[in-house]
């Protein structure tokens, strides 16, 4: 092939070359005898230019099948469940999220619309619905960026199975805790909090204890009403704002969930105490997490609390401790908290 064309290109050469004869002195005076005249350069021109269209055409081609594949991606991806294999469930009472084989049923979306800005915060939105295996319906209403899946359990925001409750993700206003090892009679408790949580607190506690540390629970269980008394004295005294960086408003307080307590006394006094250190070292082993470590209040929406600590099962407080450097279940998970006002 290269052959011919060399052949070909040689002959041309030499009839533009005859045809050329008159062609102006001066112009082309001392060039050398390969010196191309204005016949050869079109033709030269129109070689490149039919190369160039090809290559237009091919890259065209191209363009166009990356567009295709992308969206065929897109699709497919939009599809996939979330990666969660490589995430623990907790062992508290939450929700499975694993099955929503079976009974899953693909929603219209009609009924999504919850009050509490689930929707707002970023996250893709299929809706999916399914009856859980502790016989309740399972909205799935999306995934956070790191790939969570988000689901709704009677107006309880569940993120991987575990449950959360902070500034974007409020709980309603009757809600109470689940697995409680006492009964809930009280607007406020340290005994109705959750099974597991109990049994993992003794732990803690009497380890602590042999250790000579003194750790006692200070505030357990509050119902929204007493959570709503407690904000608005907050409000009353340093304003929303302020109010808003160390308490909870009604409805956002983990508090209402049986899921968490504050130990010993509630301020930063606590942090540098044996008791404090000995807590934000050791907790994780226990199952808790430190809910809103230092430094990392625009994840949690909340100042550094070393005295509330959050049950999540020993798998998740481990990777939260994180080799000493706690992160917050907001990180964590990438999800925000956030009021929507
Ligand atoms: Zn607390």
């Amino acid at each position: 092939m290269g052959d011919s064309r060399s052949r070909n290109v040689s002959q041309a050469r030499s009839s533009v070359n005859g045809a050329t004869g008159n062609r102006p002195a001066g112009t082309q005076a001392g060039s050398s005898g390969g010196r191309p005249g204005p016949k050869r350069i079109s033709r030269k021109q129109r070689e490149m230019r039919r190369k160039r269209q090809q290559l237009m055409a091919v890259s065209l081609i191209l363009v166009l099948l990356i567009v295709i594949l992308i969206a065929v991606l897109i699709k497919s991806c939009g599809n996939t469940k979330p990666q969660t294999d490589n995430v623990t469930t907790p062992a508290v009472s939450q929700p499975e999220t694993q099955n929503e084989q079976g009974n899953a049923s693909q929603s219209d979306g009609e009924n999504n619309n919850q009050d509490n800005g689930q929707n707002n915060s970023g996250n893709s939105v299929q809706e999916k619905e399914y009856t859980g295996e502790d016989g309740k319906l399972h909205k799935v209403i999306g995934t956070t960026e790191k790939g969570y899946t988000i689901e709704e359990v009677d107006g309880v925001t569940y993120v991987d199975g575990v449950l959360i409750a902070n500034k974007t993700y409020p709980l309603p206003e009757d809600f109470i805790p689940t697995n409680p090892e006492v009964p809930v009679t009280e607007g406020r408790s340290t005994k109705s909090l959750d099974k597991d949580l109990m049994t993992a607190w003794r732990q803690l506690q009497a380890d602590a204890a042999a250790k000579k540390l003194n750790l006692y629970i200070s505030s357990g269980y509050r119902s929204f009403q007493v959570q709503k008394t407690l904000y608005n004295n907050y409000v009353a005294k340093d304003g929303k704002a302020l109010a808003d960086t160390y308490s909870s408003r009604p409805g956002n307080s983990e508090h209402q969930t049986g899921l968490c307590f504050d130990l010993n006394s509630i301020d930063d006094t606590f942090t540098n105490t044996a008791e404090g250190k000995w807590v934000n070292d050791n907790c994780y082993k226990y199952g808790f997490c430190i809910r809103f470590p230092k430094g990392k209040d625009e994840y949690t929406g909340y100042q550094h609390e070393s005295w509330h600590l959050r049950y999540v099962g020993t798998e998740l407080a481990e990777k939260l401790y994180n080799g000493g450097d706690w992160l917050s279940l907001e990180e964590y998970f990438g999800i925000t908290s956030k009021y929507p006002d």
